[in-house]
């Protein structure tokens, strides 16, 4: 990677987990608008997977995504182990404290610290120009935004719209292992995040909106609602009383042991 590094030009990367969508390759046509060679990684990250979730069972298929890759015309693809990626003897995190500590972060505690230490390394690894990140993960976003401003990366962060689902639901790796009944049920999520942008421009207030998004939730028997939060869509700060900005709704639901996430920027009379 480093040999290829050295003889291009400019370089945008998308980090991935692999078992690849069109969400994935959404970004990468993203990535290809930059001009420039793409690269890929695909690394199921240990570190940000907590020690009751589902590294072991996280969907994997190499062969599949390289020929997918491959038709997209990427570049390069980085598929490192685990054992190349992390030094036994290594000591050193990087973490947003505070992004890191809530929303997600509050429900899977150290995620973010992984997340943010291992885009850092990929980031030192293949040294890109920019990198891409689908707004799926929109926590996330805010992380590697934050860092990147923190710690003076040079990487232009791109962030990419949801790819959904015929029916709504947001695509994601973890789709697959839905059983039939949970996967008919899924779509719930971004029903109620469709009600939510529907009703964000009368004037409703931030708890009547995420009252009215959790019972929309809790009305499907399947869905284990873990979280339903409502932020200002840029600092993430949380808000009560009517929306005056674009506010973030943020979703997070497990059917069975899958734990999927969605989320919808909304906007108020002004905006909409
Ligand atoms: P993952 O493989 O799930 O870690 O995701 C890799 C990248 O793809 C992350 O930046 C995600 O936010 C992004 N991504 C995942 N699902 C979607 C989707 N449905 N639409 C757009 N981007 C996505």
């Amino acid at each position: 990677m480093r040999a290829w590094r050295k003889s291009v030009g400019h370089v945008t990367l998308v980090p991935t987990m692999g078992f690849l969508h069109d969400g994935h390759m959404s970004l990468v046509r993203r990535a290809k608008a930059e001009g420039g060679k793409v690269a890929v990684s695909i690394f199921v990250n240990p570190t940000q997977f907590g020690p009751t979730e589902d590294l072991s069972t996280y969907p994997r298929n190499e062969s599949r995504d390289l020929d997918m890759l491959r038709d997209a015309g990427v570049d390069a693809v980085f598929i490192p182990d685990v054992a190349d990626v992390y030094d036994p003897n290594a000591q050193t995190i990087v973490e947003t404290t505070e992004l890191a500590k809530v929303l997600i972060g509050k429900l899977r505690p150290g995620h973010f610290r992984g997340v943010a230490t291992v885009v850092t390394k990929l980031f030192n690894i293949i040294r890109p120009d920019a990198a891409v990140f689908g707004e799926k993960d929109y926590q996330q976003l805010a992380v590697i935004r934050t860092m990147v401003r923190d710690l003076d990366m040079d990487v232009k962060i791109i962030g990419g719209p949801i790819m959904r689902e015929a029916d709504g639901l947001a695509m994601s790796s973890r789709n697959v292992r839905l059983s039939p009944e949970d996967r008919a049920a899924a779509p719930v999520l971004a029903r109620a995040l469709n009600e939510a942008a529907a009703m964000a421009p009368t004037g409703v207030t931030a708890s009547r909106l995420r009252s009215h998004v959790r019972a929309t939730l809790e009305a499907e028997p399947r869905a284990q609602v873990q979280s339903v939060d409502i932020r200002d869509a840029e600092t993430l700060e949380t808000i009560s009383g009517p929306l005056t900005r674009p506010a973030v709704i943020l979703l997070a639901v497990k059917f069975g042991q899958v734990f999927l996430i969605d989320n919808r920027v909304v906007y108020p009379k002004e905006q909409a």
